[in-house]
């Protein structure tokens, strides 16, 4: 299953430059969202340096504390703790303003996902590193200090409860065959998730379509809106597409669309070339692939439904699973198939 997993993180990388779409689509359009690309390893007074071995053997050291690793801050390669390193991932990748449930969800989901990226090996970027605070590389990373600056008055609140997310899941892993999963994430769907197979080239059998609880009432910008004049379009796609044929009228431009399950676009036929939906979704900077399009008035307007590649955990629909009253546990089971939550050390 290690290879399959692999093989499918490979795929991922290989198609869209690594999976962190997953870390782009996350981003919440919120204006509390703590500021991305602000990660450095910048110590703060509460995140304690490297502790001494024999701290790390006192009875009270948690699972996260003693695991190690090395992270690439950007500048050099420098040793954390997951204990250390986790929170900064969950304030850069979920708004603090949402439910702790859900927060823990991510937590778990994060630490997971840092396993199974260690689990393929070092990157290129960052040979002598496991990991590092490049979204564009493995996860969005904010420092405490950072996440402070962007959260004002509700610092210390907001603080605690991300402290409180990681420190309440110690440990803890989501398996597949006893291997970490690709614990992709999303930040909104337009009522079911996507299936891996929908949007990346095969099926994992533990990111299968669901149904997601959100909606326009406690998403910001769930529905968006997307309109391009004729050669705004042309422009566009031909730059992508130079074989296309973009003549004539713009309502003869586009032809079958065909969908997934989930009702995301698959392939859509423009100008004569058959293209993906999140090729498209690309091209034209669309929320998702959950789209309609419209053309009008010589204009082509897309019409889109939530935000993110729809896989796995919605971010939105975990904030409503856990106002709810479901707990991380049911979160992670609700939007990842047949997984077991366990403790995990690498
Ligand atoms: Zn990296």
């Amino acid at each position: 299953m290690r290879k399959i997993v692999a093989a499918a993180f490979l795929m991922v990388a290989l198609l869209f430059g690594g999976p962190w779409l997953m870390v782009k689509d996350a981003e919440p359009e919120e204006t509390e969202k703590p500021a991305r690309l602000s990660a450095d390893a910048e110590q703060t007074k509460d995140t304690p340096k490297a502790q001494s071995k024999t701290q790390k053997k006192t009875a009270k050291t948690t699972a996260d504390e003693q695991v190690t690793l090395r992270v690439w801050n950007g500048k050099k390669t420098v040793e954390m703790t997951m204990a250390e390193y986790l929170p900064g991932v969950v304030r850069g990748e979920m708004p603090a303003s949402f439910e702790p449930e859900a927060l823990a969800a991510q937590a778990v989901a994060e630490r997971t996902y840092i396993y199974y990226q260690m689990a393929g090996g070092r990157k290129d970027n960052h040979p002598d590193a496991d990991i590092c605070m490049d979204h564009t590389c493995c996860n969005a990373w904010v420092s405490e200090k950072q996440a402070r600056k962007n959260w004002g008055k509700n610092a210390d609140a907001y603080e605690k409860k991300i402290r409180q997310a990681v420190q309440s899941t110690d440990g803890k892993v989501m398996l597949y065959d006893g291997a970490p999963i690709l614990a992709v994430f999303h930040s909104s769907s337009a009522g079911v998730t996507a299936g891996s197979g929908d949007v990346w080239v095969s099926d994992l059998p533990y990111l299968t379509s669901v149904k997601s609880p959100e909606t326009a009432d406690n998403v910001p910008n769930y529905y968006s809106v997307n309109t391009f004049s004729a050669d705004e379009f042309r422009t566009a796609f031909l730059a992508s597409h130079p074989e296309a044929e973009l003549s004539g009228s713009p309502e003869n431009w586009i032809g079958g669309i065909s969908r997934s399950g989930s009702d995301r676009v698959e392939t859509a036929e423009i100008g004569g070339v058959s293209v993906s939906g999140t090729e498209l979704r690309e091209i034209f900077s669309l929320r998702s692939t959950c789209f309609t399009v419209e053309v009008s008035g010589g204009e082509i307007t897309f019409h889109v439904t939530g935000y993110g590649h729809g896989v796995g955990m919605s971010q939105y629909g975990a904030n409503e699973l856990a106002s709810e009253g479901k707990s991380w546990q049911d979160i992670l089971h609700w939007y990842y198939t047949d997984v077991t939550i366990a403790d995990y050390a690498g």
